[in-house]
């Protein structure tokens, strides 16, 4: 992202994402597998720099792992004047870390934290532009800290949100592997704009009404989120 970000931003692209769990080097390094936190924060760095409208920490908080660390990353966001929002862990992937039933750290748990330090101040459910994100003011503050509740508070029913893969799959939710082959249009020698754009609409038929997520069970889903891009 340090090297992209200016090139992104000047391509358009108004808003990005980024993954931040700890901000400890090895146990980022732990957490990701082999990230490398100081190259993640520079490029945090350079997307407020590139001025894209809005840029994100996103941090899943595990009980025993990082849990310590929730007031730490909400004061880095706020350092620097960018959201943050926490998700709770979803089971993409067969993991052998840790039991996911038992790190689960809820969203109302992360948000008592929180108002230990900050006056929170709810900014409505998601409506119009339908993010699974609910997100709080921080008194004082710029930055605005979300939650994302798969499990402990179901959004489904707000849900707008597709994903293309670097394959160019469109996957239609993250908890289901319904998807459609954007390539196989786009690839087509006779295939047109019109053509992509007809399968794309067409396939918000088959997008599943929600997940099924269950955290005692083997996951539903094996395909790990590296695989699906945001
Ligand atoms: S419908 Fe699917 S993609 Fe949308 S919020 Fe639910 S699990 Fe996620």
């Amino acid at each position: 992202l340090q090297r992209m970000a200016g090139e992104l931003r000047g391509a358009g692209v108004k808003r990005v994402n980024i993954s931040l769990d700890s901000l400890r080097p090895r146990r980022f390094r732990q957490l990701t597998r082999h990230g490398c936190l100081e190259q993640v924060i520079a490029g945090i760095d350079a997307a407020i720099a590139a001025g894209f409208e809005e840029v994100r920490i996103n941090a899943v908080i595990l009980k025993g792992r990082n849990d310590d660390e929730v007031l730490d990353l909400v004061d880095f966001a706020c350092r620097r004047g960018i959201d943050i929002a926490f998700i709770e862990e979803m089971p993409l992937g067969r993991i052998v870390e840790h039991d996911r039933a038992l790190s689960l750290a809820s969203s109302d748990e992360l948000r008592a934290s929180i108002s230990r330090r900050y006056r929170l101040a709810s900014l409505g459910d998601p409506a119009g532009n339908a993010g699974p994100a609910r997100y709080y003011s921080l008194s004082g503050q710029r930055s605005r800290v979300g939650f994302i509740s798969p499990h402990s508070s179901n959004f489904c029913h707000l849900c707008n949100r597709v994903r293309v893969t670097a394959e160019g799959r469109l996957l239609l939710c993250l908890g289901n592997e319904h998807s459609a082959d954007l390539r196989a249009v786009l690839r087509h020698p006779r295939h047109t704009l019109t053509d992509l754009k007809r399968e794309i609409v067409a396939a918000m038929a088959i997008k599943p009404e929600r997940h099924h997520f269950d955290l005692a069970g083997e996951p539903e889903i094996v395909r790990f989120m590296n695989m699906t891009g945001g």
